[in-house]
This record gives structure tokens, sequence and C-alpha cells, in this order.
């Protein structure tokens, strides 16, 4: 499911290995629809596939985040409503987030 997004292999493999669950509200993937596992770009630009910016989130942390940049989503009331709070977020979120 990722090689529609031109992601590598080796970053496939690492990402798939790395996050077990949401990068943003932390809830485990299961196969419940808004709790399954999709493919993020951290920072919505599908020409940077490395490991800081290819992720894994649930499908309903994806949709509502849409293409709002990550700050923005974040602060939304639609994250917040979504239980997202620093403590939930993912140390590669972070990162992201300091490098802004
Ligand atoms: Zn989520």
């Amino acid at each position: 499911m990722a090689n529609k997004w031109g992601i590598p292999k080796g970053v496939e493999v690492a990402v798939l290995a790395r996050d077990m669950k949401c990068i943003y509200c932390g809830v485990e993937f299961d196969s419940n629809r808004a709790s399954s596992k999709s493919w993020e770009h951290i920072i919505n630009d599908i020409n940077i596939a490395t490991l800081e910016n290819i992720a894994l989130c649930c499908v309903g942390c994806n949709a509502s985040k849409g293409a709002k940049l990550l700050k923005d989503w974040l602060e939304s009331p639609n994250a917040q409503r979504r239980g997202i709070t620093p403590a939930t977020l993912s140390p590669i979120v972070l990162r992201a987030l300091a490098g802004n």
C-alpha cells in the first residue's frame, strides 16, 4: 500500500516496524476503519519520502489533517476533539514541530 506514494522500500519497512500506533492520537491500529493504519506525509509533500517525514497514522487523523499544515491542524478544534495532546504525539511529530 506504500508503493503508490513512491515510498522507498527501505523507508516503508522501517516505518512499519517503528510506528505501531498512530503518531498523532496514539490509537493502536486495528481493523476498524477509523483506527486502521494509513500512510502519512507529516509535511504534505510527497517528494519528501524520508524516515523523518513518512509515518503511519490512523485513517481518522489522516482524514482530519487533510492538506492542513501540521501545526495549524494540531492547534485546531478538530485535532483537540480527537484527543490529541502533546502527550499523544510521537517523537517524530515533536521533531517535525521543532523544525518548523
Ligand atoms: Zn490518530
